[in-house]
């Protein structure tokens, strides 16, 4: 009952404000127009400090002017005009970056976890609102658990009816049998099995496809056939089968990195996911400088494979990292606040530092593999046991980057233009140039000084729209685990 109110009460609020709110946008919904703080038909963003996305030193004292949801200028104030008309707004100590492209995320949060299999509840009311918060303006869904409901969340997004990001949405995982079993994930018969459902899926609207854990060699290759023939991108949380392997089959982006390959297993068996604890071992014992990890390095990055960094949800698995913030642990469910806490405090009591050792060298492998030329996207994962939460979880993803030794400005790339350029979309989004789309994220401070400040959100604009983050928030307080 008490849920039911609250989300009725927020929908109440936001029809209440609507009527005072912009005007221009006519495809928001009174319910997104409620969460828009900056509307204008020409605005000029003054006095700027902007971080552009592609890696560039910020530049001080900047001019962006935006026109019908287009960047239609940026420079210095001295060569560009602010056009008659146009609303100003003045961003003295402010930094504009690009909104961020990340490529891991999920519609869907752990639920119930039991010793039989899992389940993961969908957050169609919460994420999309909590991605968009964060600054997260297009995200890659990575793998859908309910594909159906993630592609009628991209067209209730795109049409305005909800606020979120665009949606790049992954088909349902490609997946073997075995452990983790998740009853929402179906089992793949075989090579033709898995080819039929990349060309349903794709045929429905699916933009990218997820290979899992206990995929056959043979079920990959098919998948991977099947996707490429409608120019759609496939990629991986391996474990069936190696990195080696899927790179020679054609896929295009590893998941999670380092921490989930299978390859320096001994006596790993073709397309058998061995135990996580045989893969822990081989890569607690893994030479970092040693001639096998620095071979995968180089043969990923000649087959043009991608990783995806996922840092946070690794934090998550080993103590003496710091706690989620009250603003996070607030828009959970009390049960999941508690089930988190609980995973949390059993983790700190246990003091098991493997995963502080693993966390050094993921860290470690996705330096290596940038410095050697691979495309490292970032994403976050908001799954483990319910420590990675949309939006927030974009942001402390920046800053893990930053730990893991990117400076600030590499970081920021790699959470920005890098993922736009996996997706394709690097001439719409994904960096600071006129003609992209006006996708935006106004935060109080530098974060090329202070990456901490990346968490200081003042506006996120998708489209030339400014939405208003602790609105958005608010919106979604006690919400996380539900729905
Ligand atoms: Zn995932």
């Amino acid at each position: 009952m008490t849920i039911r109110r609250s989300f009725g009460l927020a929908l109440a609020a936001c029809s209440a404000t609507a009527a005072v709110a912009v005007a221009q946008a006519p495809s928001l919904s009174p319910a997104t127009r409620a969460f828009v703080s900056m509307d204008a038909p020409k605005l000029a963003l003054v006095h700027a400090r902007v971080i552009d996305g592609t890696g560039a030193a910020p530049r001080e004292n900047q001019v962006l002017l935006v026109e019908r949801g287009l960047i239609s200028a940026v420079g210095d104030s001295a060569q560009v005009a602010v056009p008659a008309g146009a609303r100003v707004v003045d961003l003295a100590g402010r930094t504009v970056l690009p909104g961020f492209v990340m490529v891991h995320e999920h519609m869907f949060y752990p639920g119930a976890l039991w010793d039989t299999g899992y389940l993961a509840n969908e957050q169609g009311f919460s994420f999309p609102r909590l991605y968009l918060a964060g600054g997260a303006t297009t995200v890659r869904t990575g793998g859908s658990l309910e594909p159906y409901t993630d592609l009628e969340l991209r067209a209730a997004i795109d049409s305005g009816r909800i606020p979120g990001p665009k949606m790049d949405v992954t088909g349902p995982y490609l997946q073997g049998p075995g452990f983790p079993l998740f009853y929402q994930m179906h089992v793949l018969a075989g090579p033709d099995d898995a080819k039929r459902t990349v060309e349903y899926w794709a045929g429905l609207g699916a933009t990218s496809f997820k290979a899992y854990t206990n995929i056959t060699r043979d079920e990959l290759g098919a998948a991977i056939r099947a996707a490429h023939a409608k120019g759609i991108k496939v990629t991986g949380h391996l474990c069936s089968v190696t990195f080696h392997e899927a790179g020679a089959l054609g896929i295009d982006d590893l998941e999670h990195g380092l921490l989930v390959a299978s390859d320096f297993v001994a006596g790993k068996k073709p397309d058998q996911c061995p135990d996580d604890d045989a893969v822990e071992s081989s890569l607690m014992a893994l030479d970092m400088a040693g001639a096998p990890l620095q071979g995968l390095i180089r043969d990923l990055v000649a087959h043009k494979v991608a990783v995806t960094s996922t840092l946070t949800v690794f934090e998550t698995f080993g103590p003496h990292r710091p706690p989620l913030p009250d603003r996070v642990l607030d828009v959970m469910t009390a049960d999941a606040r508690v089930a988190y806490l609980r995973r949390r405090a059993r983790i700190a009591d246990r003091g098991d530092t493997t995963w502080t050792v693993l966390l050094r060298k993921e860290m470690a492998f996705e330096r290596a593999f940038a410095a050697a030329g691979g495309l490292l996207l970032a994403g976050t994962d908001p799954t483990g046991y319910g420590g990675v939460v949309a939006g927030f979880s974009n942001q402390r993803e920046v800053e893990l980057l930053v730990e893991a030794g990117f400076s600030p400005l590499e970081a920021i790339r790699i959470a920005t233009l890098n993922g736009a350029q996996y997706l394709g979309r690097d001439k719409k989004v994904g960096s600071l140039a006129p003609g992209k789309q006006a996708d935006l994220i106004v935060v109080r401070g530098d974060p090329s000084h202070d990456v901490k400040d990346i968490e200081n959100v003042e506006t996120v604009f998708k489209d030339g729209v400014g939405y208003d983050p602790e609105k958005l928030i608010a919106s979604a307080r006690g919400m996380v685990g539900l729905n």
